[in-house]
């Protein structure tokens, strides 16, 4: 077949179209301190800056080999403009939400801001002229360009208290709607201006408090999926890629449900099972696990880890969760080489065996249980 810029590889392999290999990207939190080194754009600062974020973003495809260009980098820019206070971490460690204006007044009446208010807010202004400064750059025309957002029910948890959101959903079924409604609006304007202004190819929102660890698929289907269907709709030409931490597979089809573009699952997920189950109604992205083989493991481990997401079916080779900062360029670019050179075996080769990486523990997981504090 013709040969395929990164892009387009990308564009096809979302939709199921025939491709020559899955692309391999950054699509969650995508940076590593020794990227920061080499672009120069280190955290926290790239977070308040947007000639860094973006020259974070565009070093991804050149120093560590994947095939995308992603800002920004935490989850928690839009509960920061809905009313939490942030702290922006320190150079490895992502901002972290320290509380909110509606912790100690839950019955407070909510406003949504009108858009004019939004493009001013926060930490906005960075992010779209960051977005504005990549899409010039001529590597946007060749990478799939991705735009990191938080799930509506993930930010309510941020305003109120994650436990207290989880508790809400069986005791204070008004408390939970309220909250989720209130912030699946202004996320729903949020996409429509991305949608309208910026290009990303995608966006990737993560919803890891809406993970099977803490929501039951019927509590799913109340709380979080209507609120995700609807601001996907607000979208027309972005894809959508909705994320949640855990293993999924018992909610696979919930996830699924949300209309969603594609779902990108962590490695606790079984990478067989969820194509199967998948059976290409959404695209699967991931599911190379983060902390094993990412962060502990050696490259050999990485190569066999990432040979079992392709050969399992998976359209898109990623981490299965947000990168840790510390994650050496060696394993990432191994997860990249792997996938460009990846041959298929035949149908009678042996399955790579699996080798998930410890219970319970996930870095989307982690930042949503830290905004409790
Ligand atoms: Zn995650």
């Amino acid at each position: 077949m013709e040969k395929l810029s990164c892009k387009e590889r990308f564009r096809r392999a979302m939709r199921h179209q025939e491709v020559d290999r899955p692309p391999v990207c950054g699509m969650t939190t995508a940076a590593t301190t020794e990227l920061m080194d080499y672009t120069g754009a280190p955290w926290p600062e790239v977070h308040t800056d947007a000639k860094l974020m973006a020259k974070l973003g565009l070093g991804a495809y050149p120093f560590l080999k994947l095939e995308s260009i992603r800002i920004p980098y935490c989850l928690s820019y839009e509960a920061e403009i809905l009313g939490a206070n942030v702290n922006l971490g320190k150079k490895n460690s992502t901002p972290m939400v320290k509380g909110s204006k509606y912790r100690d007044n839950l019955d407070a009446d909510l406003e949504l801001m009108d858009e004019k208010e939004m493009l001013r807010a926060g930490r906005n202004p960075v992010i779209i002229e960051a977005s504005k400064i990549i899409m010039k750059d001529k590597a946007s025309k060749e990478l799939p360009t991705v735009l990191g957002v938080t799930g509506p029910f993930t930010i309510a948890g941020h305003l109120v208290g994650t436990e207290n959101l989880i508790l809400w959903t069986i005791t204070e079924e008004d408390m939970a709607h309220k909250y989720s409604n209130f912030v699946s609006e202004y996320v729903g304007m949020w996409l429509e201006y991305v949608d309208k202004n910026l290009g990303f190819d995608t966006i990737q929102m993560s919803e890891p408090s809406a993970s099977w660890d803490m929501l039951s698929p019927d509590l799913f289907d109340t709380f979080a999926l209507p609120n995700l269907k609807k601001v996907y709709k607000r979208m027309d030409d972005t894809m959508s890629i909705l994320h949640i931490c855990g293993n999924m597979l018992p909610m696979l089809d919930n996830m699924i449900g949300t209309g969603c573009t594609g779902c990108s699952i962590e490695e606790k997920t079984d990478p067989y099972q969820a194509v199967k189950k998948a059976n290409k109604r959404s695209a699967l992205i991931g599911n190379v696990g983060v902390v094993r083989p990412l962060l502990q493991g050696t490259p050999e481990d990485v190569r066999v880890m990432t040979e079992k997401s392709i050969d399992a079916g998976f359209d898109v080779i990623s981490a299965g969760c947000g990168l840790s900062a510390l994650i050496k360029k060696e394993n990432l670019r191994m997860m990249a080489e792997t996938t460009v050179n990846y041959k298929r075996r035949s149908k009678t080769s042996k399955r790579v065996p699996l080798t998930a990486g410890p219970a319970n523990f996930h870095f989307c997981f982690m930042l949503s249980r830290l905004s409790i504090a």
